[in-house]
């Protein structure tokens, strides 16, 4: 979705959508770390507010994401609830004018043409910035163990019973070359 500047009232305008995975799927890069996935589409509400030197974005986007654990690697689910509070400035008025009257508490600059508003690749990058820098299943999340890969979560990992006798330590014995040959 795009929408022209001269598109938006002086009294504002709000937009109300599903965003999916089809649209999720045309920014994020191929080798997206989460492996991010929209569980069903996200419920975004804008409201644009078109002021002298900027546009303001305000609004919330809800709905839940499946991402891929950090440690364990196991996809699951994680509930989507942000607010949007975005200031749209062009960038010559910043080159210009260093003194636009922002409120300072957590201001989110970004740039546009002055003309018209990309508003699915808001969302998008609204969607990433939501994202922790460590996406866990849970906080004591065990991880995967890195010899045999299984998912300690849900798994005794098998190399612990590398060092008690085991059918395999009999195997191991017999593959070994004998000292004589
Ligand atoms: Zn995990
Ligand atoms: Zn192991």
């Amino acid at each position: 979705m795009r929408i022209r500047i001269d598109e938006i009232p002086e009294s504002g305008r709000t937009l109300s959508f599903h965003w999916d995975q089809e649209m999720l799927g045309r920014f994020a890069s191929a080798d997206d770390p989460f492996s991010l996935k929209l569980l069903r589409p996200v419920n975004v509400v804008l409201f644009l507010d078109k002021r002298p030197d900027h546009i303001r974005i305000t609004g919330t986007i809800k709905g839940a994401l499946e991402v891929a654990c950090h440690r364990c690697l196991k996809p699951f689910a994680l509930p989507m609830d942000e607010r949007v509070d975005i200031y749209l400035v062009t960038e010559e008025k910043i080159a210009r004018d260093d003194e636009i009257e922002l409120e300072p508490d957590e201001l989110l600059y970004e740039f546009f043409d002055g003309e018209v508003i990309e508003v699915d690749r808001l969302v998008a990058e609204q969607i990433f910035l939501a994202l922790p820098v460590k996406v866990l299943c849970s906080e004591d999340c065990k991880g995967i163990c890195p010899r045999c890969g299984a998912n300690l979560n849900e798994e005794a990992c098998r190399c612990k019973t590398d060092s008690s006798p085991s059918p395999f330590a009999k195997l191991r014995l017999v593959k070994k070359p004998r000292p004589e040959e």
